[in-house]
């Protein structure tokens, strides 16, 4: 019997480890203009989507960080109408984010077109009602340039990228946190996928060390997901508005039943809350004393060594 090909993530490899998963049968594999993109079927995680190495999205796990990365910002703003996603080339997110009736305009920014071609060929369930949707547009560019030059203002702002590396590096750069908030609305929140702080502490500490120094609020949140190995999957959080974060259980919960009462399987109003209660290795790595210690300059370099790869 042939044996089937192991499909190694190498996103940990400078950290001398990998997870490798067997390929039922590998559906794409191809190398687009900006990234290797590999797609293929796992007997536990279902369909899985490798970019450059690094898991994006399993069917069998994707709701997790899809209903947190969107449930969380929008019902903790409470009134947000505008939504820009910067990444999110799979569809994943903007499928959550359009169940919620209040959502007027969602723009969705993937530099790679390669991607969401191919994610409405394999991942039809988001992307078929996504892209039916009249409040969705997509647009295909660098989303740092398109919130340096956008003359639109959102009221929630979801950086789904990849890792640092790549196109994705410069999402997570100071500059870019920086014109993301120019693209807010007062009072408005960014969340960002900040990695797993128990392997890539030093990427959530850099992005929170740039939040502090241009929000109010500056923090993370945190979920369990699976195939995003190595413990709890940080979720940057920044706002000027410090009442976002303590949104009361049952305002979280009127606010979705508001939304239209959708079903879930990871987001609760609870689960919200709980999610800022930060294990303590996490809360002390980005304490204030902590960040004082790293400073912006140091985060620049941080940013800079996964730029240099
Ligand atoms: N959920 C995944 C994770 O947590 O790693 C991310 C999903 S999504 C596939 C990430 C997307 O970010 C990809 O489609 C990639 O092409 C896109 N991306 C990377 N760099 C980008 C950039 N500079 N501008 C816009 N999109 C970018």
């Amino acid at each position: 019997m042939s044996q089937k090909p192991w499909i190694p993530e190498t996103l940990f490899d400078t950290l001398g480890f990998r997870m490798s998963y067997a390929a039922e049968r590998v559906l794409v594999e191809d190398r687009t203009a900006h990234q290797h993109l590999v797609l293929f079927e796992n007997a536990t995680f279902g369909k899985m989507l490798m970019l450059d190495g690094a898991t994006q999205v399993t069917s069998r796990d994707e709701f997790i960080y899809h209903e947190m990365m969107s449930h969380v910002p929008i019902l903790a703003h409470g009134a947000a109408k505008t939504v820009l996603i910067v990444g999110g080339g799979d569809c994943g997110i903007a499928e959550e984010v359009l169940k919620h009736r209040g959502v007027a305009r969602l723009v969705q920014v993937e530099i790679d077109a390669a991607v969401v071609e191919f994610a409405k060929e394999h991942f039809p369930e988001f992307t078929g009602p996504v892209l039916a949707d009249p409040r969705f547009a997509l647009v295909i560019a660098d989303g740092m340039d398109f919130v340096a030059t956008t003359q639109e203002r959102f009221d929630v702002v979801i950086v789904d990228s990849t890792d640092p590396q790549g196109p994705g590096a410069v999402l997570f750069t100071k500059n870019f946190y920086a014109a993301c908030r120019r693209c807010l609305t007062p009072g408005g929140v960014m969340v960002t996928q900040n990695g797993v702080p128990f392997l890539q502490p030093d990427e959530l500490v850099a992005s929170v060390t740039h939040f502090r120094a241009l929000f109010a609020e500056g923090t993370c949140y945190v979920a369990a997901i699976p195939t995003y190995v190595g413990g709890h999957m940080a979720m940057g959080f920044a706002t000027d508005d410090l009442a976002l974060r303590q949104t009361d259980i049952a305002t979280l919960e009127a606010r979705w039943r508001a939304a239209g009462a959708f079903p879930t399987r990871y987001w609760t109003a609870e689960v919200q809350r709980a999610a800022f209660a930060l294990p303590r290795f996490i809360a002390e790595a980005i304490s204030p004393e902590a960040i004082a210690s790293v400073g912006p300059a140091s985060a620049a370099s941080i940013q800079k060594s996964h730029k240099d790869g």
